[in-house]
């Protein structure tokens, strides 16, 4: 086969992925694992699990038996569990692969009970955001007895926020402690982990952060940026002070102007939200703003200040997670995980 090179690129920062989980695992004081479902928020996984595990990460999180199975085999030393529990169509791959489940319902635990062999499991138990795991009377009552429960979860809805919730909720998963017998115990994710040591329990499961979301502000100045997508200059063009560019028309050149168009578009996650609210690119230290309707696989930037910037040359996307998501309107969460698969994956 020909290698052919992607006129897009996300260049992903190997020692800010490991930095931010040593934060978090500092603030954690207690073992810290790492949510890398949906590939690893799109950075992808196996290279995450990698880095981190190299760094002393032990507890990896993934929501399907396929994004399970293709980590497969795994570094060693190294725990994964499937968020998602067990579905009926599941059970081969969770009895053949070397995984745990997190069972979310009483159907789970008992399709559990019958086909897991008596192998261990984790257990979700809501306490509050009601999306998945045994409701507390089901885990209080029974349901749970004499399972080999390796975590026992939970997940916190408004930790971003300053909501008494999460002291509803961290009540509630104490009281859970005191009732179930399980070998370590989880609450917090990259938010819950920042409202301080009382959520971390035996082990915590930062996701966003560790791809350099600020989940909360007490993050801000620890956290550090992991994903710099770039895009390549695919032509300039000279736009004369009264024409338009792209769908709709509009933008409106206010002088001659130097516009670069580049090999990036709504298709590869980068969504017409973007446009229109100041952001764009850099090349060499020149801002080149974002101008006009974002296509599908094409995108205009103003070049008219950039210097000598050419066909060919690698634009930097303004792609600081906390404020790109506060121009565009999409969650940190949205930034990484659309980031498409056009992007060919470059770690340093
Ligand atoms: C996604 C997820 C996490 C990680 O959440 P972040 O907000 O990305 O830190 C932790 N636990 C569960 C159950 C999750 O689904």
């Amino acid at each position: 086969m020909i290698e052919v090179p992607s006129p897009l690129r996300l260049r992903l920062d190997s020692q800010a992925l490991v930095a931010n989980w040593r934060w978090l695992a500092s603030q954690s004081g207690a073992a810290c694992g790492a949510a890398i479902k949906a590939d690893g928020y799109g950075l992808g996984a196996r290279s995450v699990m990698r880095h981190l595990a190299a760094a002393g990460c032990r507890d990896f999180f993934v929501a399907t038996w396929a994004e399970a199975a293709a980590l497969m085999p795994l570094p060693e030393g190294v725990s994964l569990s499937v968020l998602h529990g067990v579905g009926t169509s599941d059970m081969v791959a969770a009895r053949t692969l070397p995984v745990r489940p997190v069972l979310n319902s009483v159907e789970q635990v008992a399709r559990w009970r019958e086909a897991g062999e008596g192998r261990p499991c984790d257990v979700m138990v809501d306490t509050g955001m009601n999306r998945l795991g045994l409701r507390v009377d089901e885990a209080l009552g029974g349901a749970l007895d004499g399972l080999s429960i390796e975590t026992l979860l939970s997940h916190l809805a408004s930790a971003d926020e300053d909501s008494d919730q999460n002291a509803q909720q961290l009540a509630a998963f104490q009281a859970l402690r005191q009732a179930i017998p399980a070998r370590r115990y989880s609450l917090a994710n990259s938010a819950g982990i920042c409202l301080g040591a009382d959520y971390a329990f035996d082990l915590t499961r930062p996701g966003i952060a560790l791809y350099g979301g600020t989940p909360r502000s007490e993050a801000q100045g620890h956290i550090r940026q992991v994903v710099y997508p770039e895009t390549r200059v695919l032509q300039m063009r000279t736009v004369r002070e009264g024409e338009t560019v792209g769908y709709g028309a509009t933008w409106t050149a206010q002088r001659d102007s130097r516009i670069a168009v580049a090999n990036m578009g709504y298709a590869d996650g980068y969504l017409r939200c973007h446009a229109g609210t100041g952001g764009g690119a850099t090349w060499r230290a020149h801002a080149l703003p974002l101008i006009g309707r974002i296509s599908m696989d094409l995108i205009a930037f103003d070049a008219s200040d950039a210097g000598a910037v050419g066909e060919g040359d690698w634009l930097a996307l303004d792609y600081d997670l906390p404020s790109a998501a506060a121009r565009s309107g999409l969650s940190q969460y949205e930034l990484l995980t659309g980031l498409g698969a056009r992007f060919e994956r470059v770690w340093s």
